[in-house]
């Protein structure tokens, strides 16, 4: 290698580690324009861009997560990434789910454009994950991105380090991503130009951006418990009263903090002895409590009605939830001491210091979440046509079915719902008809709620997009084509 060219790979891997170890979203955002601009790559040339970055950066330390990225498009599904070359994909929201598809339909070959209404990954909650989840994430570089993932027996991530790296991930397979884009409606095709006119649009605000010029075959709702995409009914499923409360306190990460123990949900919602002592000590009264030692100590407790009112923390008792859980009905003083003690007691007093951790509002992270009602949509999926055009409408993660935190169930499903969408879409592509694909699509989905870390295929190595890979008791056809004729929407707009 002459002098210049090996000043030209150094400085190309330079500009790719600042890009790889940026910390915020801003951060990654910029190192990566500043990278496609100084090695002269296109980044919305989505075909070509993957390959063009691993060919401009040589340098040792990428080498690993292109021989993981090169695995993992090297699936039969992707059919070498031309599995969907012309299906232009909308995804609503850059949270984990999000980003998850995202990534899978750029493996697919899709042209994939991301939205994301906020411009920060400020969430300290963590999440738990399954082992396949940690399987998937190892296998798409993750160790690359952040250094302490999964080490040892850990078992979960930050929303917003997981946020971070897949959103990496997701640039350098050529996905478009927009911050400060939010979603405002769909825009159906103009009548009376048929075919020859445009297509299925976006409004966005802010209302001038270029995204609302772009047209799309696919839409892809993951922007959270709220979606606000049209068309899907929800249902409600209702049980008793389920406040939880999420505190995340400042990690010194100091020999003492490191040898207190996590506590996993599963195994202490039956330790009876533990919550009658908390009880009886300091009035707390809990129906469960999961503590995580990640960037933050983390706590997510469901903590029973009466005692927060005994201890101040909800001032004025009220039957509806929504009253009882308002702010100003929430003595947030009172929260604070609740929730520092449960930690303090669960941990044994052996967390040194219980500072809380600041959260994006620069307020004490601390927070309070009703689960009394839990959303899911009643489907996963429908096809939308006006004047010609046909545009597939999905829902993924938290959109499509709610999860309870303290179960941690979120991510895992989510990502399962992110490959299944992934397969359907595949299946749009290869011209398969709106009934067939949207009753196969409802029959995955109804294997989803019930589906554990313990019921799910162990054989993670073999996980792909195809789902008969991942549900030991797949059967696609349980829904029939009839039973979704409803999900064929041929005309306006409800
Ligand atoms: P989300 O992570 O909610 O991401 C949705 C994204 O869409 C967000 O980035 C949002 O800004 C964006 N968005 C929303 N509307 C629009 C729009 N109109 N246009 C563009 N973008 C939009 N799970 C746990 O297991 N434990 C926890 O402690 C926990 N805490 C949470 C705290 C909060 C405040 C929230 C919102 C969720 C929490 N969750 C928790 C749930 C967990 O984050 C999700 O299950 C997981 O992140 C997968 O969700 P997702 O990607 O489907 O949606």
């Amino acid at each position: 290698m002459g002098e210049m060219e090996e000043e030209r790979t150094s400085q190309a891997g330079q500009l790719f580690e600042n890009f790889v170890q940026a910390t915020t979203c801003k951060g990654t955002l910029q190192a990566f324009s500043v990278l496609c601009r100084q090695l002269e790559l296109n980044p919305s040339d989505h075909r070509g861009f993957y390959s063009s970055l691993k060919a401009a950066i040589t340098y040792w330390k990428a080498k690993g997560l292109w021989g993981k990225l090169d695995k993992r498009a090297s699936h039969k599904e992707y059919s070498k990434g031309k599995a969907c070359v012309d299906t232009r994909c909308l995804i609503i929201g850059g949270g984990p789910c999000g980003f998850r598809t995202a990534i899978e339909l750029a493996l697919l070959g899709a042209k994939v454009v991301v939205i994301e209404k906020r411009d920060t990954f400020s969430r300290n909650n963590v999440l738990h994950l399954w082992p396949y989840t940690i399987q998937d994430l190892r296998d798409l570089g993750a160790k690359k991105f952040y250094g302490k993932f999964c080490a040892g027996s850990i078992d979960h991530i930050s929303i917003r380090q997981l946020q971070l790296m897949l959103l990496k991930i997701a640039l350098i397979v050529g996905v478009e991503v927009h911050v400060n884009v939010e979603f405002a409606k769909l825009l159906e095709p103009p009548e009376d130009q048929g075919t020859d006119g445009p297509g299925w649009r976006v409004a966005v605000r802010p209302a001038d951006h270029p995204i609302s010029d772009y047209e799309f075959d696919v839409i892809i709702g993951a922007d959270g418990r709220r979606s606000t995409l049209d068309g899907f009914k929800r249902k409600e499923f209702r049980g008793k009263l389920a406040i939880a409360i999420t505190a995340n306190f400042v990690n010194r990460n100091t020999t003492a903090e490191a040898k207190v123990e996590e506590i996993s949900g599963v195994a202490f919602i039956f330790n009876q002895k533990f919550f009658l002592e908390l009880k009886e000590e300091t009035g707390i009264d809990l129906e469960n409590i999961v503590y995580y030692k990640d960037n933050t100590h983390y706590f997510v407790m469901t903590a029973k009605k009466q005692s927060l009112l005994d201890k101040g923390v909800i001032i004025n008792d009220y039957i509806e939830t929504e009253r009882l859980l308002a702010s100003d009905n929430v003595y947030q003083e009172a929260l604070l001491s609740y929730a520092r003690e449960a930690a303090d007691f669960g941990t044994n007093y052996q967390l040194p210091s219980l500072d809380y951790a600041i959260n994006h509002y620069g307020q004490p992270d601390v927070a309070m979440f009703d689960f009394t009602c839990m959303y899911a949509s009643e489907n996963a999926a429908l096809v939308r046509e006006k004047s010609g055009h046909q545009l597939l409408v999905a829902l993924v993660g938290d959109s499509l079915l709610e999860p309870f935190w303290p179960m941690g169930t979120g991510c895992a499903r989510g990502f399962l719902a992110a490959f299944d969408t992934a397969w359907m879409i595949k299946g749009w592509a290869q011209g398969k008809g709106p009934l067939d694909l949207l009753s196969e699509r409802e029959s995955i989905y109804r294997l989803l709620p019930q589906t554990t870390a313990e019921n799910i295929s162990k054989n993670f190595e073999q996980y792909t997009i195809d789902p008969a890979t991942r549900y030991p008791n797949l059967n696609s056809t349980c829904v029939r084509p009839h039973q979704v004729r409803h999900l064929y929407i041929n005309g306006e707009q409800d």
